[in-house]
């Protein structure tokens, strides 16, 4: 996005601070970074995860402006070499609409002076959540769990449209973001949220190395500078970003992202496979999460059937004390509300939560087998044993269940 900047002078700070927030407002940025250089300010605001610059103003008047916001958001102004965050609430005018404003500054001492941050929220969040993405009500608590732990490392995996990033934003919606400071790394963004700081991937004619590159990396080192409670990175690719993410893990952030995987526990292998030393992945890694994407039967139209435990594979079989199960499966004929006896979309999931159990077998890098028989008593769901579930609740066609090689 490209926009002419401004070069402004201004006599009352106050005043022009109010314009700035409300030009942030009317643009839908969900940030204003005010950054001191030697001889000039600049003011860039962030707007659909791009930071572009608007203003410059001479160094002379940034003391002004930079007492001002510290004033206003109950913050040291005799402090300038440690980092300080603050709050303003404040009411603005936006054509002629009142609208309330939640402001999080915080500021950074650099070389020519403080680096001031403003995160700008404006709405109350109407968002995804956990409750609604068609979770079993087990793996919604799971979840729930997860969004709340305060430090520690969190995984999704899945095939390509298994959701995992809408999983990460509901996750997301659990934090109050006036109490946290929530960063997303993307590449791209998949949900434009005013009040969380995206930043999005840029990788120039794909070349990570190329010199106008944004990659993971930077963008990793970076939030991380700027003091953020929760990292959300899109993907863990290389052996640089997911042992920087395993560290930031580790010193008292929470970081969730995605990573490629068919499997739960094929995410220890995967995170092993970049070299990285286990008691850094066990002593990160709390919940690791894999979905997968059905379809759910149409409620009007469906098929009972009586199956024999018998004909099943053993993997399933096993786990049932019984010689026949009802299931469900499609009606081939279809009914006039759904027309192809498919009627809505759900989730499979297979969660591990990293307990004490665990968190020995990967630092003894014990292999996929023995992680598994142990998830397997402690009551352990996996993929499969969920989509047979969902075909004895009838949200799922047994033929499909079986079907998935999972
Ligand atoms: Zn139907």
């Amino acid at each position: 996005m490209s926009i002419e900047k401004q070069e402004i002078n201004f006599e009352d700070p106050n005043e022009f601070f109010d314009r700035l927030v409300q030009v942030a407002v009317f643009k839908e940025a969900s940030d204003i970074h005010i950054l001191p250089g030697k001889e000039s300010v600049t003011v860039q605001f962030r707007l659909y995860g791009e930071l572009s610059t608007l203003y410059t103003f001479p160094i002379e008047l940034f003391q002004k402006i930079n007492n001002t916001v510290k004033i206003r958001a109950l913050m040291d102004i005799s402090e300038q070499n440690h980092v300080q965050d603050g709050k303003i609430f404040m009411q603005i005018d936006v054509e002629g609409n009142t609208v309330w404003v939640n402001l999080r500054v915080s500021t950074l001492p650099t070389l020519n002076g403080e680096n001031i941050v403003i995160r700008v929220l404006t709405t109350s969040s109407k968002f995804l959540d956990i409750d609604s993405l068609g979770f079993s009500s087990q793996a919604q608590k799971l979840l729930k769990s997860a969004s709340q732990i305060s430090e520690w490392l969190v995984l999704v995996c899945g095939g390509t449209g298994s959701g995992k990033t809408t999983t990460l934003y509901a996750m997301l919606n659990e934090h109050d973001p006036s109490e946290k400071a929530i960063f997303t790394l993307e590449n791209p963004v998949e949900y434009v949220v005013s009040w969380y700081v995206q930043s999005q991937i840029h990788i120039v004619w794909g070349d990570a190395e190329d010199a106008n590159s944004y990659t993971f990396s930077e963008g990793l080192i970076w939030i991380l500078r700027q003091d953020p409670d929760i990292i959300m990175i899109g993907e863990m690719r290389r052996k640089e970003e997911t042992e920087t993410c395993l560290e930031a893990a580790n010193t008292g952030h929470v970081v969730m992202g995605t990573i490629h995987s068919n499997s739960a526990i094929g995410v220890i292998a995967r995170i092993r496979q970049f070299d990285i030393p286990s008691y850094l992945i066990a002593s990160s890694l709390k919940y690791i999460i894999c979905q997968k994407m059905v379809k759910v039967l149409c409620p009007h139209c469906k098929n009972k059937m009586t199956m024999k435990v018998a004909d099943l594979p053993e993997k399933y079989a096993r786990h049932i004390n019984a010689e026949e199960i009802e299931v469900y499966s499609h009606n081939p004929k279809w009914c006039d509300s759904c027309n192809d006896w498919f009627s809505d979309r759900s989730v499979l999931t297979e969660m591990i939560k990293v307990d004490d159990d665990i968190y020995r077998l990967i630092l003894d890098n014990a292999g996929e087998d023995e992680i598994r028989r142990t998830l397997m008593k402690k009551w352990w769901i996996p993929l499969y044993l969920d989509a047979l579930k969902k075909a004895i609740d009838w949200k799922m066609d047994i033929h499909e269940a079986l079907k998935l090689d999972l």
